[in-house]
């Protein structure tokens, strides 16, 4: 189960609405904070999450609306924030462009408040664990080295207690050896193997975070059957030869990627200042009804079977209701 946390949803600029792309995603006690546009410190505050092991940021690329929000990140750290070490996941090209920001203006050769990895990306693992990994992936985007992010849970095999019941397998650490797949001696002697007491393994849920992009074809096989899929639609069809020529997606760019790539929830964000979100999901509703237009605040729960509003601009629902 992963969460999202939007914090800024803005192309570009901000609007009186809308700050600069910035968003959250957990899984249990991990956060991975996706860019960090002008402002976004202070829409952390504002959320609630807080900077407590907000250690492990993902750039999408080096544009300005992702990145200078880092500036102000690394100022507060150095005054009152308590974070032991901070890891900055980017391109080439945006992690000399952030170099730059954080060594050259905010740092000027000062010792930094916490030591601070630059990690290039390339496409691959970029970070995995017993439960999930994140994978960079290439984007197409103005400039080199843009990269989209896909957080996958590890596929699992479920405990079938009924079997376990009819074998007679008491409770205890047997139990626990079979679902972590060890063949184990029960105290009559009796061998279990786990094949007896698992079923057949079941994805994991799958959460796939495109940022600024130019197209899609290239998008379909990394987005397959994700449970949600967050991206840039920065424009409307209307003026899909702009989107083209800023190397920006529309949003029925997006929902067509959805629709070809079999994607069960699809989140538009790095919206224009000049679109109305009403406007926007009228159009789109129409081809792919499990749209929504990110706002700030807002908090998503996304399960394999399950896509959960928790909190809608920061107010949590009273009751959250599954739209699958
Ligand atoms: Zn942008
Ligand atoms: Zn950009």
């Amino acid at each position: 189960m992963f969460e999202i946390v939007f914090l800024g949803t803005s192309a570009s600029a901000p609007s009186v609405h809308r700050g600069l792309s910035a968003q959250v995603v957990k899984h249990d006690e991990y956060r991975f904070l996706i860019d960090c546009g002008e402002g976004t410190q202070r829409q952390i505050l504002q959320s609630g999450i807080g900077f407590k092991r907000l250690n492990r940021i993902l750039i999408t690329h080096g544009h300005l609306d992702h990145i200078l929000g880092l500036a102000g990140l690394l100022s507060t750290f150095s005054r009152w924030e308590a974070i032991d070490e901070l890891e900055i996941y980017a391109g080439k090209w945006a992690l000399d462009r952030i170099h730059d920001l954080l060594f050259g203006v905010v740092l000027r050769g000062a010792r930094p408040p916490m030591s601070i990895h630059l990690v290039e990306v390339r496409p691959g693992v970029i970070f995995e664990d017993a439960e999930f990994s994140v994978t960079a992936f290439p984007v197409d985007h103005r400039g080199a080295d843009c990269y989209g992010y896909l957080f996958d849970e590890k596929s699992r095999r479920p405990f079938l207690a009924e079997k376990a019941d009819a074998l007679n397998i008491p409770q205890g650490p047997w139990r626990r050896d079979l679902v972590n797949g060890q063949v184990v001696t029960l105290p009559d002697g009796r061998a279990i193997d786990p094949e007896q007491v698992l079923g057949p393994a079941r994805p994991g849920t799958r959460l796939v975070h495109v940022g600024d992009s130019g197209r899609t074809d290239n998008l379909r096989s990394v987005c397959q059957f994700a449970d949600l899929l967050v991206i840039e639609a920065t424009y409307m069809q209307e003026e899909a030869a702009m989107a083209a020529d800023f190397a920006h997606l529309t949003a029925r760019q997006a929902a067509e990627l959805a629709i070809q790539a079999g994607v069960k929830h699809l989140v538009l964000t790095h919206i224009s200042r000049r679109y109305r979100e009403r406007d926007v999901l009228a159009e789109e509703r129409a081809i792919f009804p499990h749209v929504m237009v990110a706002r700030a605040f807002d908090v998503f729960q996304i399960k394999r079977d399950e896509f959960v509003q928790l909190a809608e601009s920061g107010q949590l629902k009273d009751q959250p209701s599954a739209s699958s």
